[in-house]
C-alpha cells in the first residue's frame, strides 16, 4: 500500500550510511520506490553490491561507494562520487552505527571510543561534506537516525545513549544555523526494530523479546518516518528529534539488568 503520493521523491538523491542493510536498507528502498536515486554508502563491499543488486531489481535507480564515516578523506571521496554518478544531492541520511552490549564497568575505552567515533564523529563527518559540496548553495534535507534511548538511562547502552544524544545535539544546532540556507536537520529515533543486525547485536534482556514479531516495529515503519522528513510535508520542520517507537522504548527502563533478572 502506498502512504504517500506515488514519485513523491521523484528527481531527488538520496544518500544512506549504512544503507546496504537493516533500517538503512529499508530507507533505501522505499526511497527509491518513492522515485529517488539511491547512493548507499558503508564498509563492506560485498553488501552493498548485493543491495544494490535488489534495488535494481526493483527498478530503482541504485549505486553504492566503499566509505568508512570515520575518515573525512574517505567522505570527501564519497561526496565527490555523488557529484560524478548523480549531479547533486537532496536528501543525506545519517545511518550508520556500530553498536554491542557492555555494562559500564566493561566498556574499554576504546569500546566507547569506536561507537562515538562511528555514530557521533561520522555523522559529523557526512554533514561537513554535504553541507560543503552540496547544501551550503542549493539547500537540501538532513536526516539522523538516533535512539530514544539518548534522552534517558538505559543498562549496557552508555556508549552508544551518549554518541546519539551528541547527535540529537548536533541535529539541533545545525538547524539553527542552517535554517536561513534552507537546510532542515531532523532525527528519526527507532524503538526496537524488528529482523535488524542492530536488534539481533543486543541481548534480549536489554531490548525485550519482539524481535522478528511481525506486529512489532519493521524497518519500513522508521523509512516511512524519514520519507516524511524528506519531502515538502516537512517543510516547516526543522531541528526535531522524532521518537518511532510507539513508546515502547520506555519499557528499556523497566527491565531488569541481567545481574538482577
Ligand atoms: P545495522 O544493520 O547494523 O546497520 C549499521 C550499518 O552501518 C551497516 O550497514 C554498516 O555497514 C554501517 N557502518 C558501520 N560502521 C560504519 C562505518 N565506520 N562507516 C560506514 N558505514 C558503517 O543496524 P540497524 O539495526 O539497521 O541500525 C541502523 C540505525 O538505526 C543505526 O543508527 C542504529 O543505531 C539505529 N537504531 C536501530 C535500532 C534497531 O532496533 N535496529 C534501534 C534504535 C536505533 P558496514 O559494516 O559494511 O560498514
Amino acid at each position: 500500500m502506498n502512504i504517500f503520493a506515488d514519485n513523491i521523491m521523484k528527481d531527488k538523491v538520496v544518500l544512506i550510511t549504512g544503507g546496504a542493510t537493516g533500517i538503512g536498507k529499508g530507507i533505501a528502498t522505499l526511497m527509491g520506490q518513492y522515485g529517488a536515486s539511491v547512493m548507499i554508502a558503508s564498509r563492506k563491499q560485498p553488501v552493498l553490491e548485493r543491495t544494490v543488486d535488489d534495488l535494481k531489481a526493483l527498478a530503482i535507480d541504485a549505486d553504492y561507494c566503499v566509505c568508512d564515516i570515520r575518515d573525512p578523506a574517505a567522505v570527501e571521496e564519497l561526496m565527490k562520487t555523488v557529484r560524478a554518478r548523480f549531479g547533486s544531492l537532496d536528501v543525506l541520511v545519517n545511518n550508520a552505527a556500530g553498536n554491542f552490549p557492555a555494562a559500564m564497568d566493561q566498556l574499554s575505552p576504546n569500546g566507547f571510543k569506536t561507537v562515538v567515533d562511528i555514530d557521533l564523529n561520522g555523522t559529523f563527518n557526512m554533514t561537513k561534506g554535504a553541507f560543503d559540496h552540496f547544501f551550503k548553495s542549493v539547500g537540501g534535507n538532513i536526516i539522523n537516525i538516533s535512539a530514544p534511548f539518548a534522552g534517558w538511562g538505559v543498562a549496557y547502552q552508555a556508549h552508544a545513549a551518549a554518541a546519539k544524544a551528541g547527535i540529537d545535539s548536533l541535529t539541533r544546532s545545525c538547524a539553527v544555523e542552517w535554517q536561513s540556507l534552507g537546510i532542515r536537520v531532523n532525527a528519526v529515533a527507532p524503538g526496537a526494530v524488528s529482523n535488524t543486525e542492530g536488534l539481533e547485536r543486543l541481548s534480549e534482556a536489554l531490548v525485550g523479546s519482539n524481535n522478528g514479531s511481525t506486529d512489532a516495529c519493521q524497518a519500513e515503519d522508521i523509512a516511512n518516518s524519514v520519507l516524511f522528513l524528506a519531502s515538502d510535508a516537512a517543510r516547516f520542520i526543522s531541528g526535531e528529534i522524532i521518537r518511532v517507537d510507539s513508546a515502547t522504548g520506555v519499557d528499556l527502563l523497566k527491565i531488569p539488568m541481567p545481574a538482577d533478572a
